[in-house]
């Protein structure tokens, strides 16, 4: 007999069985991290399911990325609920494409671009204007901000003014390069990401019929992170709604990492001057963190000087439902290599106490930090993972290891040695072996994803009687259509801005030294502010254990000279912890050369102050060995975000 549908609001407290048995919007749930938002999200609309009050497709839910889509979908379906709309804005704006760009405009789809870079270029070239990559960078990322405020080159020209134009050149020539890289962009018969974006806004704004086809399909709309909407999803948002209210957000406005993109948190503090009728559910229990963790956050963001410009309301104290832990740690390093073999160290202290690998994470500010964390891990034998469990079915190792394995179950008779040796021999027969390779790397990933397969193949011979690789195959076909993917048992390595939404036991966050948290390139008060939510973000992912490092050099012996982050001097006062009077010098003798060197008002890197020789980018008045001015590091990041997108996409890698 089934189980009544109020069952599925069991394991909600009061405030979250509010919200999700509000099953009419608007409802807007204003909470900070960890306090079970998207829990609350997922039952309301499994609750809405099967009370029999949602019909589950005409329901959208959109999330941030590719992996919280797949994780809503998996979990909709575990609390009896399949068959939900979990996308992100851009998949579900591609899907609409897709379906009327025949019917509406006509002929094909343009083809994605992936590479702006390329055609900026060109467009500059067409200009007569000489710039460097570091320019065309600047560009894109330009562009990319105008294209999401729903700026034309026009409206940039009117409306951007306070705005500063990207180094090197002025308003107008700015919006001349735009106009440009928007015409080959339409002759080539292509469009960017943000294009995907601006057609669907275009083609609903303009044409009734689609528009009402789309409400009419649609009826539900639930968003999570809603605190990251960009003015164009937003606009994006209101004509999906046209004018109907059946609307739930969700969202923590200190968790707002993604403005560099456009987004903004007005929309979510605004909700309730814009729909006066919204319920409007908080929520402050902290179900992920231990007290010790969760204390730290608040300590963070309690600590902003006041008088900052970016949005940023009173914050939710958060309070922990969990019991007591142990302290975070802080620790400083010589350098790089020494902090990553630390952080190696210390997970298998972990596993060794019995955390999985697959509850451990390391987050890093730019994905540049990766490989020394990669080699250490390698090196100390521990698998990690890189891209987390996103497309796994789609990538090419996978498709080549499963393509095998079919073939072998067709040619051979049914022995199929148990069936963990049989993949074991099929997947060496593609190159695969017992051995992780010991460098990292893209063959390490290569070999992580087919080691997925085995061990599943070693788990289901163990849970089921008579496994035969046939049913192995048929599971992973069904795996594959559902995009549910193996949990590869690995540590996480991830950039903090990709690992919002979500948690583990365990969370390194490494490199915060001044430079990479605040990142160098982070000046204004707003810029700082932004920061600092990363931080939070990267703190609120760890349940139980959390560490906190930086390294002082980035080479053991380096030159660069790094503070460790100013974020740290308020998390080290609440821990009890004396702040560090002298970091562990990498190359003692230094700090008067530079001393002296300031003295003379010679020209030192303004990222680590390393006086600047002949030959270091003395324009840029930063050493070989600091992040340049302009945003290559934010470019980082946005390429990754970008990434997750075109891989829910199913795109070509962007970029
Ligand atoms: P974030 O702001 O980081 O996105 P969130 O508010 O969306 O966080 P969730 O991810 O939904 O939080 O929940 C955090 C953790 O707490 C999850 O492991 C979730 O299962 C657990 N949790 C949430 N609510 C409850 C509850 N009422 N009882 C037990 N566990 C809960
Ligand atoms: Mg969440």
């Amino acid at each position: 007999q089934e189980a009544p549908p109020e069952a599925v609001l069991d394991g909600l407290d009061a405030e979250q069985r509010a919200a999700a048995s509000t099953l009419t919007g608007p409802l807007c749930i204003l909470a900070g991290a960890g306090t079970g938002k998207t829990r609350a999200i997922t039952h309301r609309i499994a609750y809405g399911v099967r009370a029999g009050v949602y019909d589950p497709h005409r329901v959208l839910a959109v999330t941030f990325t590719a992996r919280a889509a797949a994780e809503m979908r998996s979990r909709l379906a575990a609390l009896g609920a399949p068959g939900v709309q979990a996308r992100t804005f851009h998949a579900a704006a591609l899907r609409q494409l897709q379906y009327f760009w025949p019917m509406t405009i006509g002929g094909t789809l343009p083809q994605i671009l992936d590479y702006k870079i390329k055609l900026l270029a060109e467009a500059a070239k067409r200009l007569r204007m000489t710039t460097d990559r570091a320019g065309l960078r600047d560009f894109a990322s330009e562009i990319e901000w105008a294209k999401v405020s729903t700026l034309t080159p026009e409206g940039y020209l009117t409306q951007a003014k306070d705005r500063e134009a990207p180094a090197g050149v002025d308003h107008q020539a700015f919006a001349r390069l735009y106009q440009a890289y928007e015409d080959i962009k339409e002759d080539r018969h292509l469009m960017d990401f943000e294009d995907v974006l601006l057609f669907t806004v275009g083609m609903l704004e303009s044409d009734e019929r689609v528009a009402a086809q789309v409400r009419q399909q649609y009826r539900h709309f639930i968003v999570d992170e809603y605190q990251d909407v960009s003015p164009l999803q937003q606009r994006l948002l209101d004509l999906w709604l046209g004018g109907r209210d059946e609307l739930c957000v969700v969202g923590d406005a200190a968790q707002t990492i993604y403005s560099f993109t456009g987004a903004t948190p007005d929309y979510l503090l605004t909700f309730r001057r814009r729909y006066p009728n919204a319920d409007v559910v908080k929520l402050v229990r902290d179900y992920r963190s231990t007290p010790e963790v969760v204390k730290l956050a608040n300590t963070l963001l309690a600590d902003r000087r006041p008088g900052g410009e970016a949005p940023w309301p009173a914050p939710l104290q958060l309070i922990s439902q969990r019991a007591a832990g142990p302290a975070a740690e802080v620790t400083e390093h010589a350098d790089d290599d020494a902090e990553a073999s630390w952080v190696a160290e210390k997970v298998a202290e972990a596993t060794k106490a019995g955390t999985p690998l697959s509850e451990i994470a390391v987050l890093y500010r730019t994905n540049g930090q990766s490989q020394v964390l990669e080699q250490a891990l390698a090196t100390a034998g521990i698998s990690y993972q890189l891209r987390g469990s996103e497309r796994f079915f789609s990538r090419p190792e996978v498709r080549e290891g499963i393509a095998a394995l079919r073939t072998s179950s067709l040619i051979a008779e049914d022995s199929v040695d148990s069936v963990p040796d049989a993949v074991r021999g099929v997947l060496s027969s593609i190159g695969w072996s017992r051995e992780a390779p010991s460098s990292a790397g893209a063959r390490r990933e290569r070999w992580e994803s087919l080691a997925a397969l085995v061990s599943l193949a070693e788990r289901m011979d163990a849970e089921r009687a008579g496994l035969t690789l046939k049913t192995f195959i048929g599971e992973l076909d069904e795996r594959s259509a559902a995009q549910h993917a193996p949990t590869v048992e690995g540590v996480t390595l991830a950039s903090l801005h990709s690992a919002k939404g979500l948690e583990w036991e365990a969370v390194f966050l490494v490199g915060l030294c001044e430079g990479l948290m605040p990142i160098t390139f982070a000046q204004t008060q707003r810029e700082l502010d932004e920061e600092r939510r990363l931080l939070y973000v990267g703190i609120t992912r760890a349940k139980t254990l959390l560490y906190l490092s930086s390294a002082a050099a980035r080479h053991p012996g380096g030159r660069g000279r790094r503070k460790s982050s100013r974020f740290l001097i308020p998390l080290r006062k609440e821990l009890g912890l004396e702040a560090p009077t002298r970091r562990i010098a990498p190359g003692s003798g230094k700090l008067s050369v530079n001393a002296a060197a300031r003295k003379r008002k010679a020209a030192v890197c303004a990222g680590c102050g390393e006086v600047l020789t002949v030959g270091a980018e003395i324009s840029r008045r930063r050493c070989a060995e600091c992040p340049p001015r302009y945003d290559e590091e934010a470019f980082e990041s946005l390429r990754a975000w970008r990434l997750s997108y075109s891989k829910e996409l199913g795109l070509p890698a962007f970029m």
